[in-house]
């Protein structure tokens, strides 16, 4: 039985939770271009010079979230995230959607 879900510590998460004895899901997004099905796993060269200046490594997704470790309220877990970077913006030919 798991008793939650492990986020990667992106710049907004504000603590790496001590997740010591605890059974936990590691939870990931990964995102790919519309048009081309790549792969995308580092922001842009402009994106990265904006979140650049925040802590850690720029990431394509950035959670909102207190702690690195989500545990379940009332059997849901809930995520707030957004995208700091766009496939579109890699000039490799994703121009569907963003
Ligand atoms: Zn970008």
């Amino acid at each position: 039985m798991f008793s939650g879900i492990k986020i990667p510590a992106t710049g907004s998460v504000k603590n790496d939770a001590d997740t010591t004895g605890r059974s936990l899901l590691e939870f990931r997004i990964n995102l790919y271009g519309a048009t081309t099905k790549l792969r995308y796993d580092n922001v842009c060269a402009t994106c990265e010079k904006r979140e650049g200046k925040r802590k850690g490594t720029p990431s394509l997704v950035d959670f909102k979230t207190a702690s690195d470790m989500i545990s379940p309220k009332d059997g849901k877990i809930r995520l707030d995230f957004v995208f700091c970077c766009y496939p579109r913006h890699h000039g490799l030919g994703d121009d569907e959607y963003m």
